[in-house]
């Protein structure tokens, strides 16, 4: 049995335990944790960590919130970094106009320009949406660019059923444990089109509310679409992990 955490933010000081983090990782069956950045100096940590670690992963991008910071040359700079070998990914990336910490207008733009650096590199993003959904179709629609994964899906059904008919794959959080109405859209997608991710530090999942969050939480979201789904939890753990392999090619 193995479980492939997608998405987490643990180069934050938050870990300094982090040999601890990954032990209680390996013990629970994580064989890999990918590690996401924000903006160049995550991405930078994110693969340090990498480096260090052969279970990690990262990724390396301009997440909406970030996005107001970024500088003229920062396309070379994402490019640079997304030619290191433990890189998989080009994220996050996206949209929100939920917090709205950068302008519309800069969101969009930062957001199609890195859409178009993905595909002319062929590697795959990670997409953040929040109140978005219009635009977020848009912006895919203008570059052209479906070769994603929407991180931390927590829009309607129509939505997902949209985003996968165009080719993107849908990753769950522990927002699934205590928000409801994510239940109606789990049920109705294939499991072949889910991944799952911690999100970690953020959204811990019951039964570990108000807690930090970790990778080897990401077996409570496992087990949360195993019960959604009236299937065995091995079943959503290999089909799951071999989605992740397959889309992140690790
Ligand atoms: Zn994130």
């Amino acid at each position: 049995m193995e479980l492939i955490d997608t998405h987490s933010h643990i180069y934050y000081d938050k870990y300094t335990d982090i040999n601890e983090v990954l032990d209680r990782a390996r013990d629970n069956n994580i064989s890999k944790i990918i590690c996401v950045g924000v903006d160049i100096e995550s991405s930078y940590k994110s693969i340090t960590l990498a480096e260090k670690y052969d279970m990690i992963y990262a990724t390396a991008g301009f997440h909406p919130h970030e996005s107001k910071d970024a500088k003229k040359n920062y396309i070379k700079e994402l490019e640079n970094l997304l030619s290191h070998e433990k890189v998989v990914a080009l994220g996050e990336i996206g949209l929100d106009f939920f917090y709205k910490h950068s302008d519309k207008e800069t969101q969009i733009n930062i957001f199609e320009e890195q859409l178009l650096l993905a595909k002319s590199l062929d590697i795959p993003c990670i997409i953040h949406n929040r109140e978005s959904d219009k635009e977020l179709i848009n912006s895919i629609n203008k570059t052209k660019n479906n070769n994603g994964v929407i991180h931390c899906f927590a829009s309607n059904l129509d939505l997902a059923k949209q985003l996968i008919k165009l080719g993107f794959h849908l990753s769950f959080t522990g927002l699934i444990t205590f928000a409801k109405e994510l239940k109606h859209v789990i049920k109705n997608i294939p499991i072949e089109k889910i991944m799952i991710e911690t999100d970690s530090p953020y959204l811990t999942p019951i039964p570990h509310r108000g807690k930090r969050n970790e990778p080897y939480m990401v077996k409570y979201i496992a087990m949360k679409i195993a019960k959604i789904k009236n299937i065995p939890f091995e079943e959503v753990a290999t089909q799951t992990t071999k989605t992740a392999k397959e889309f992140f090619d690790i």
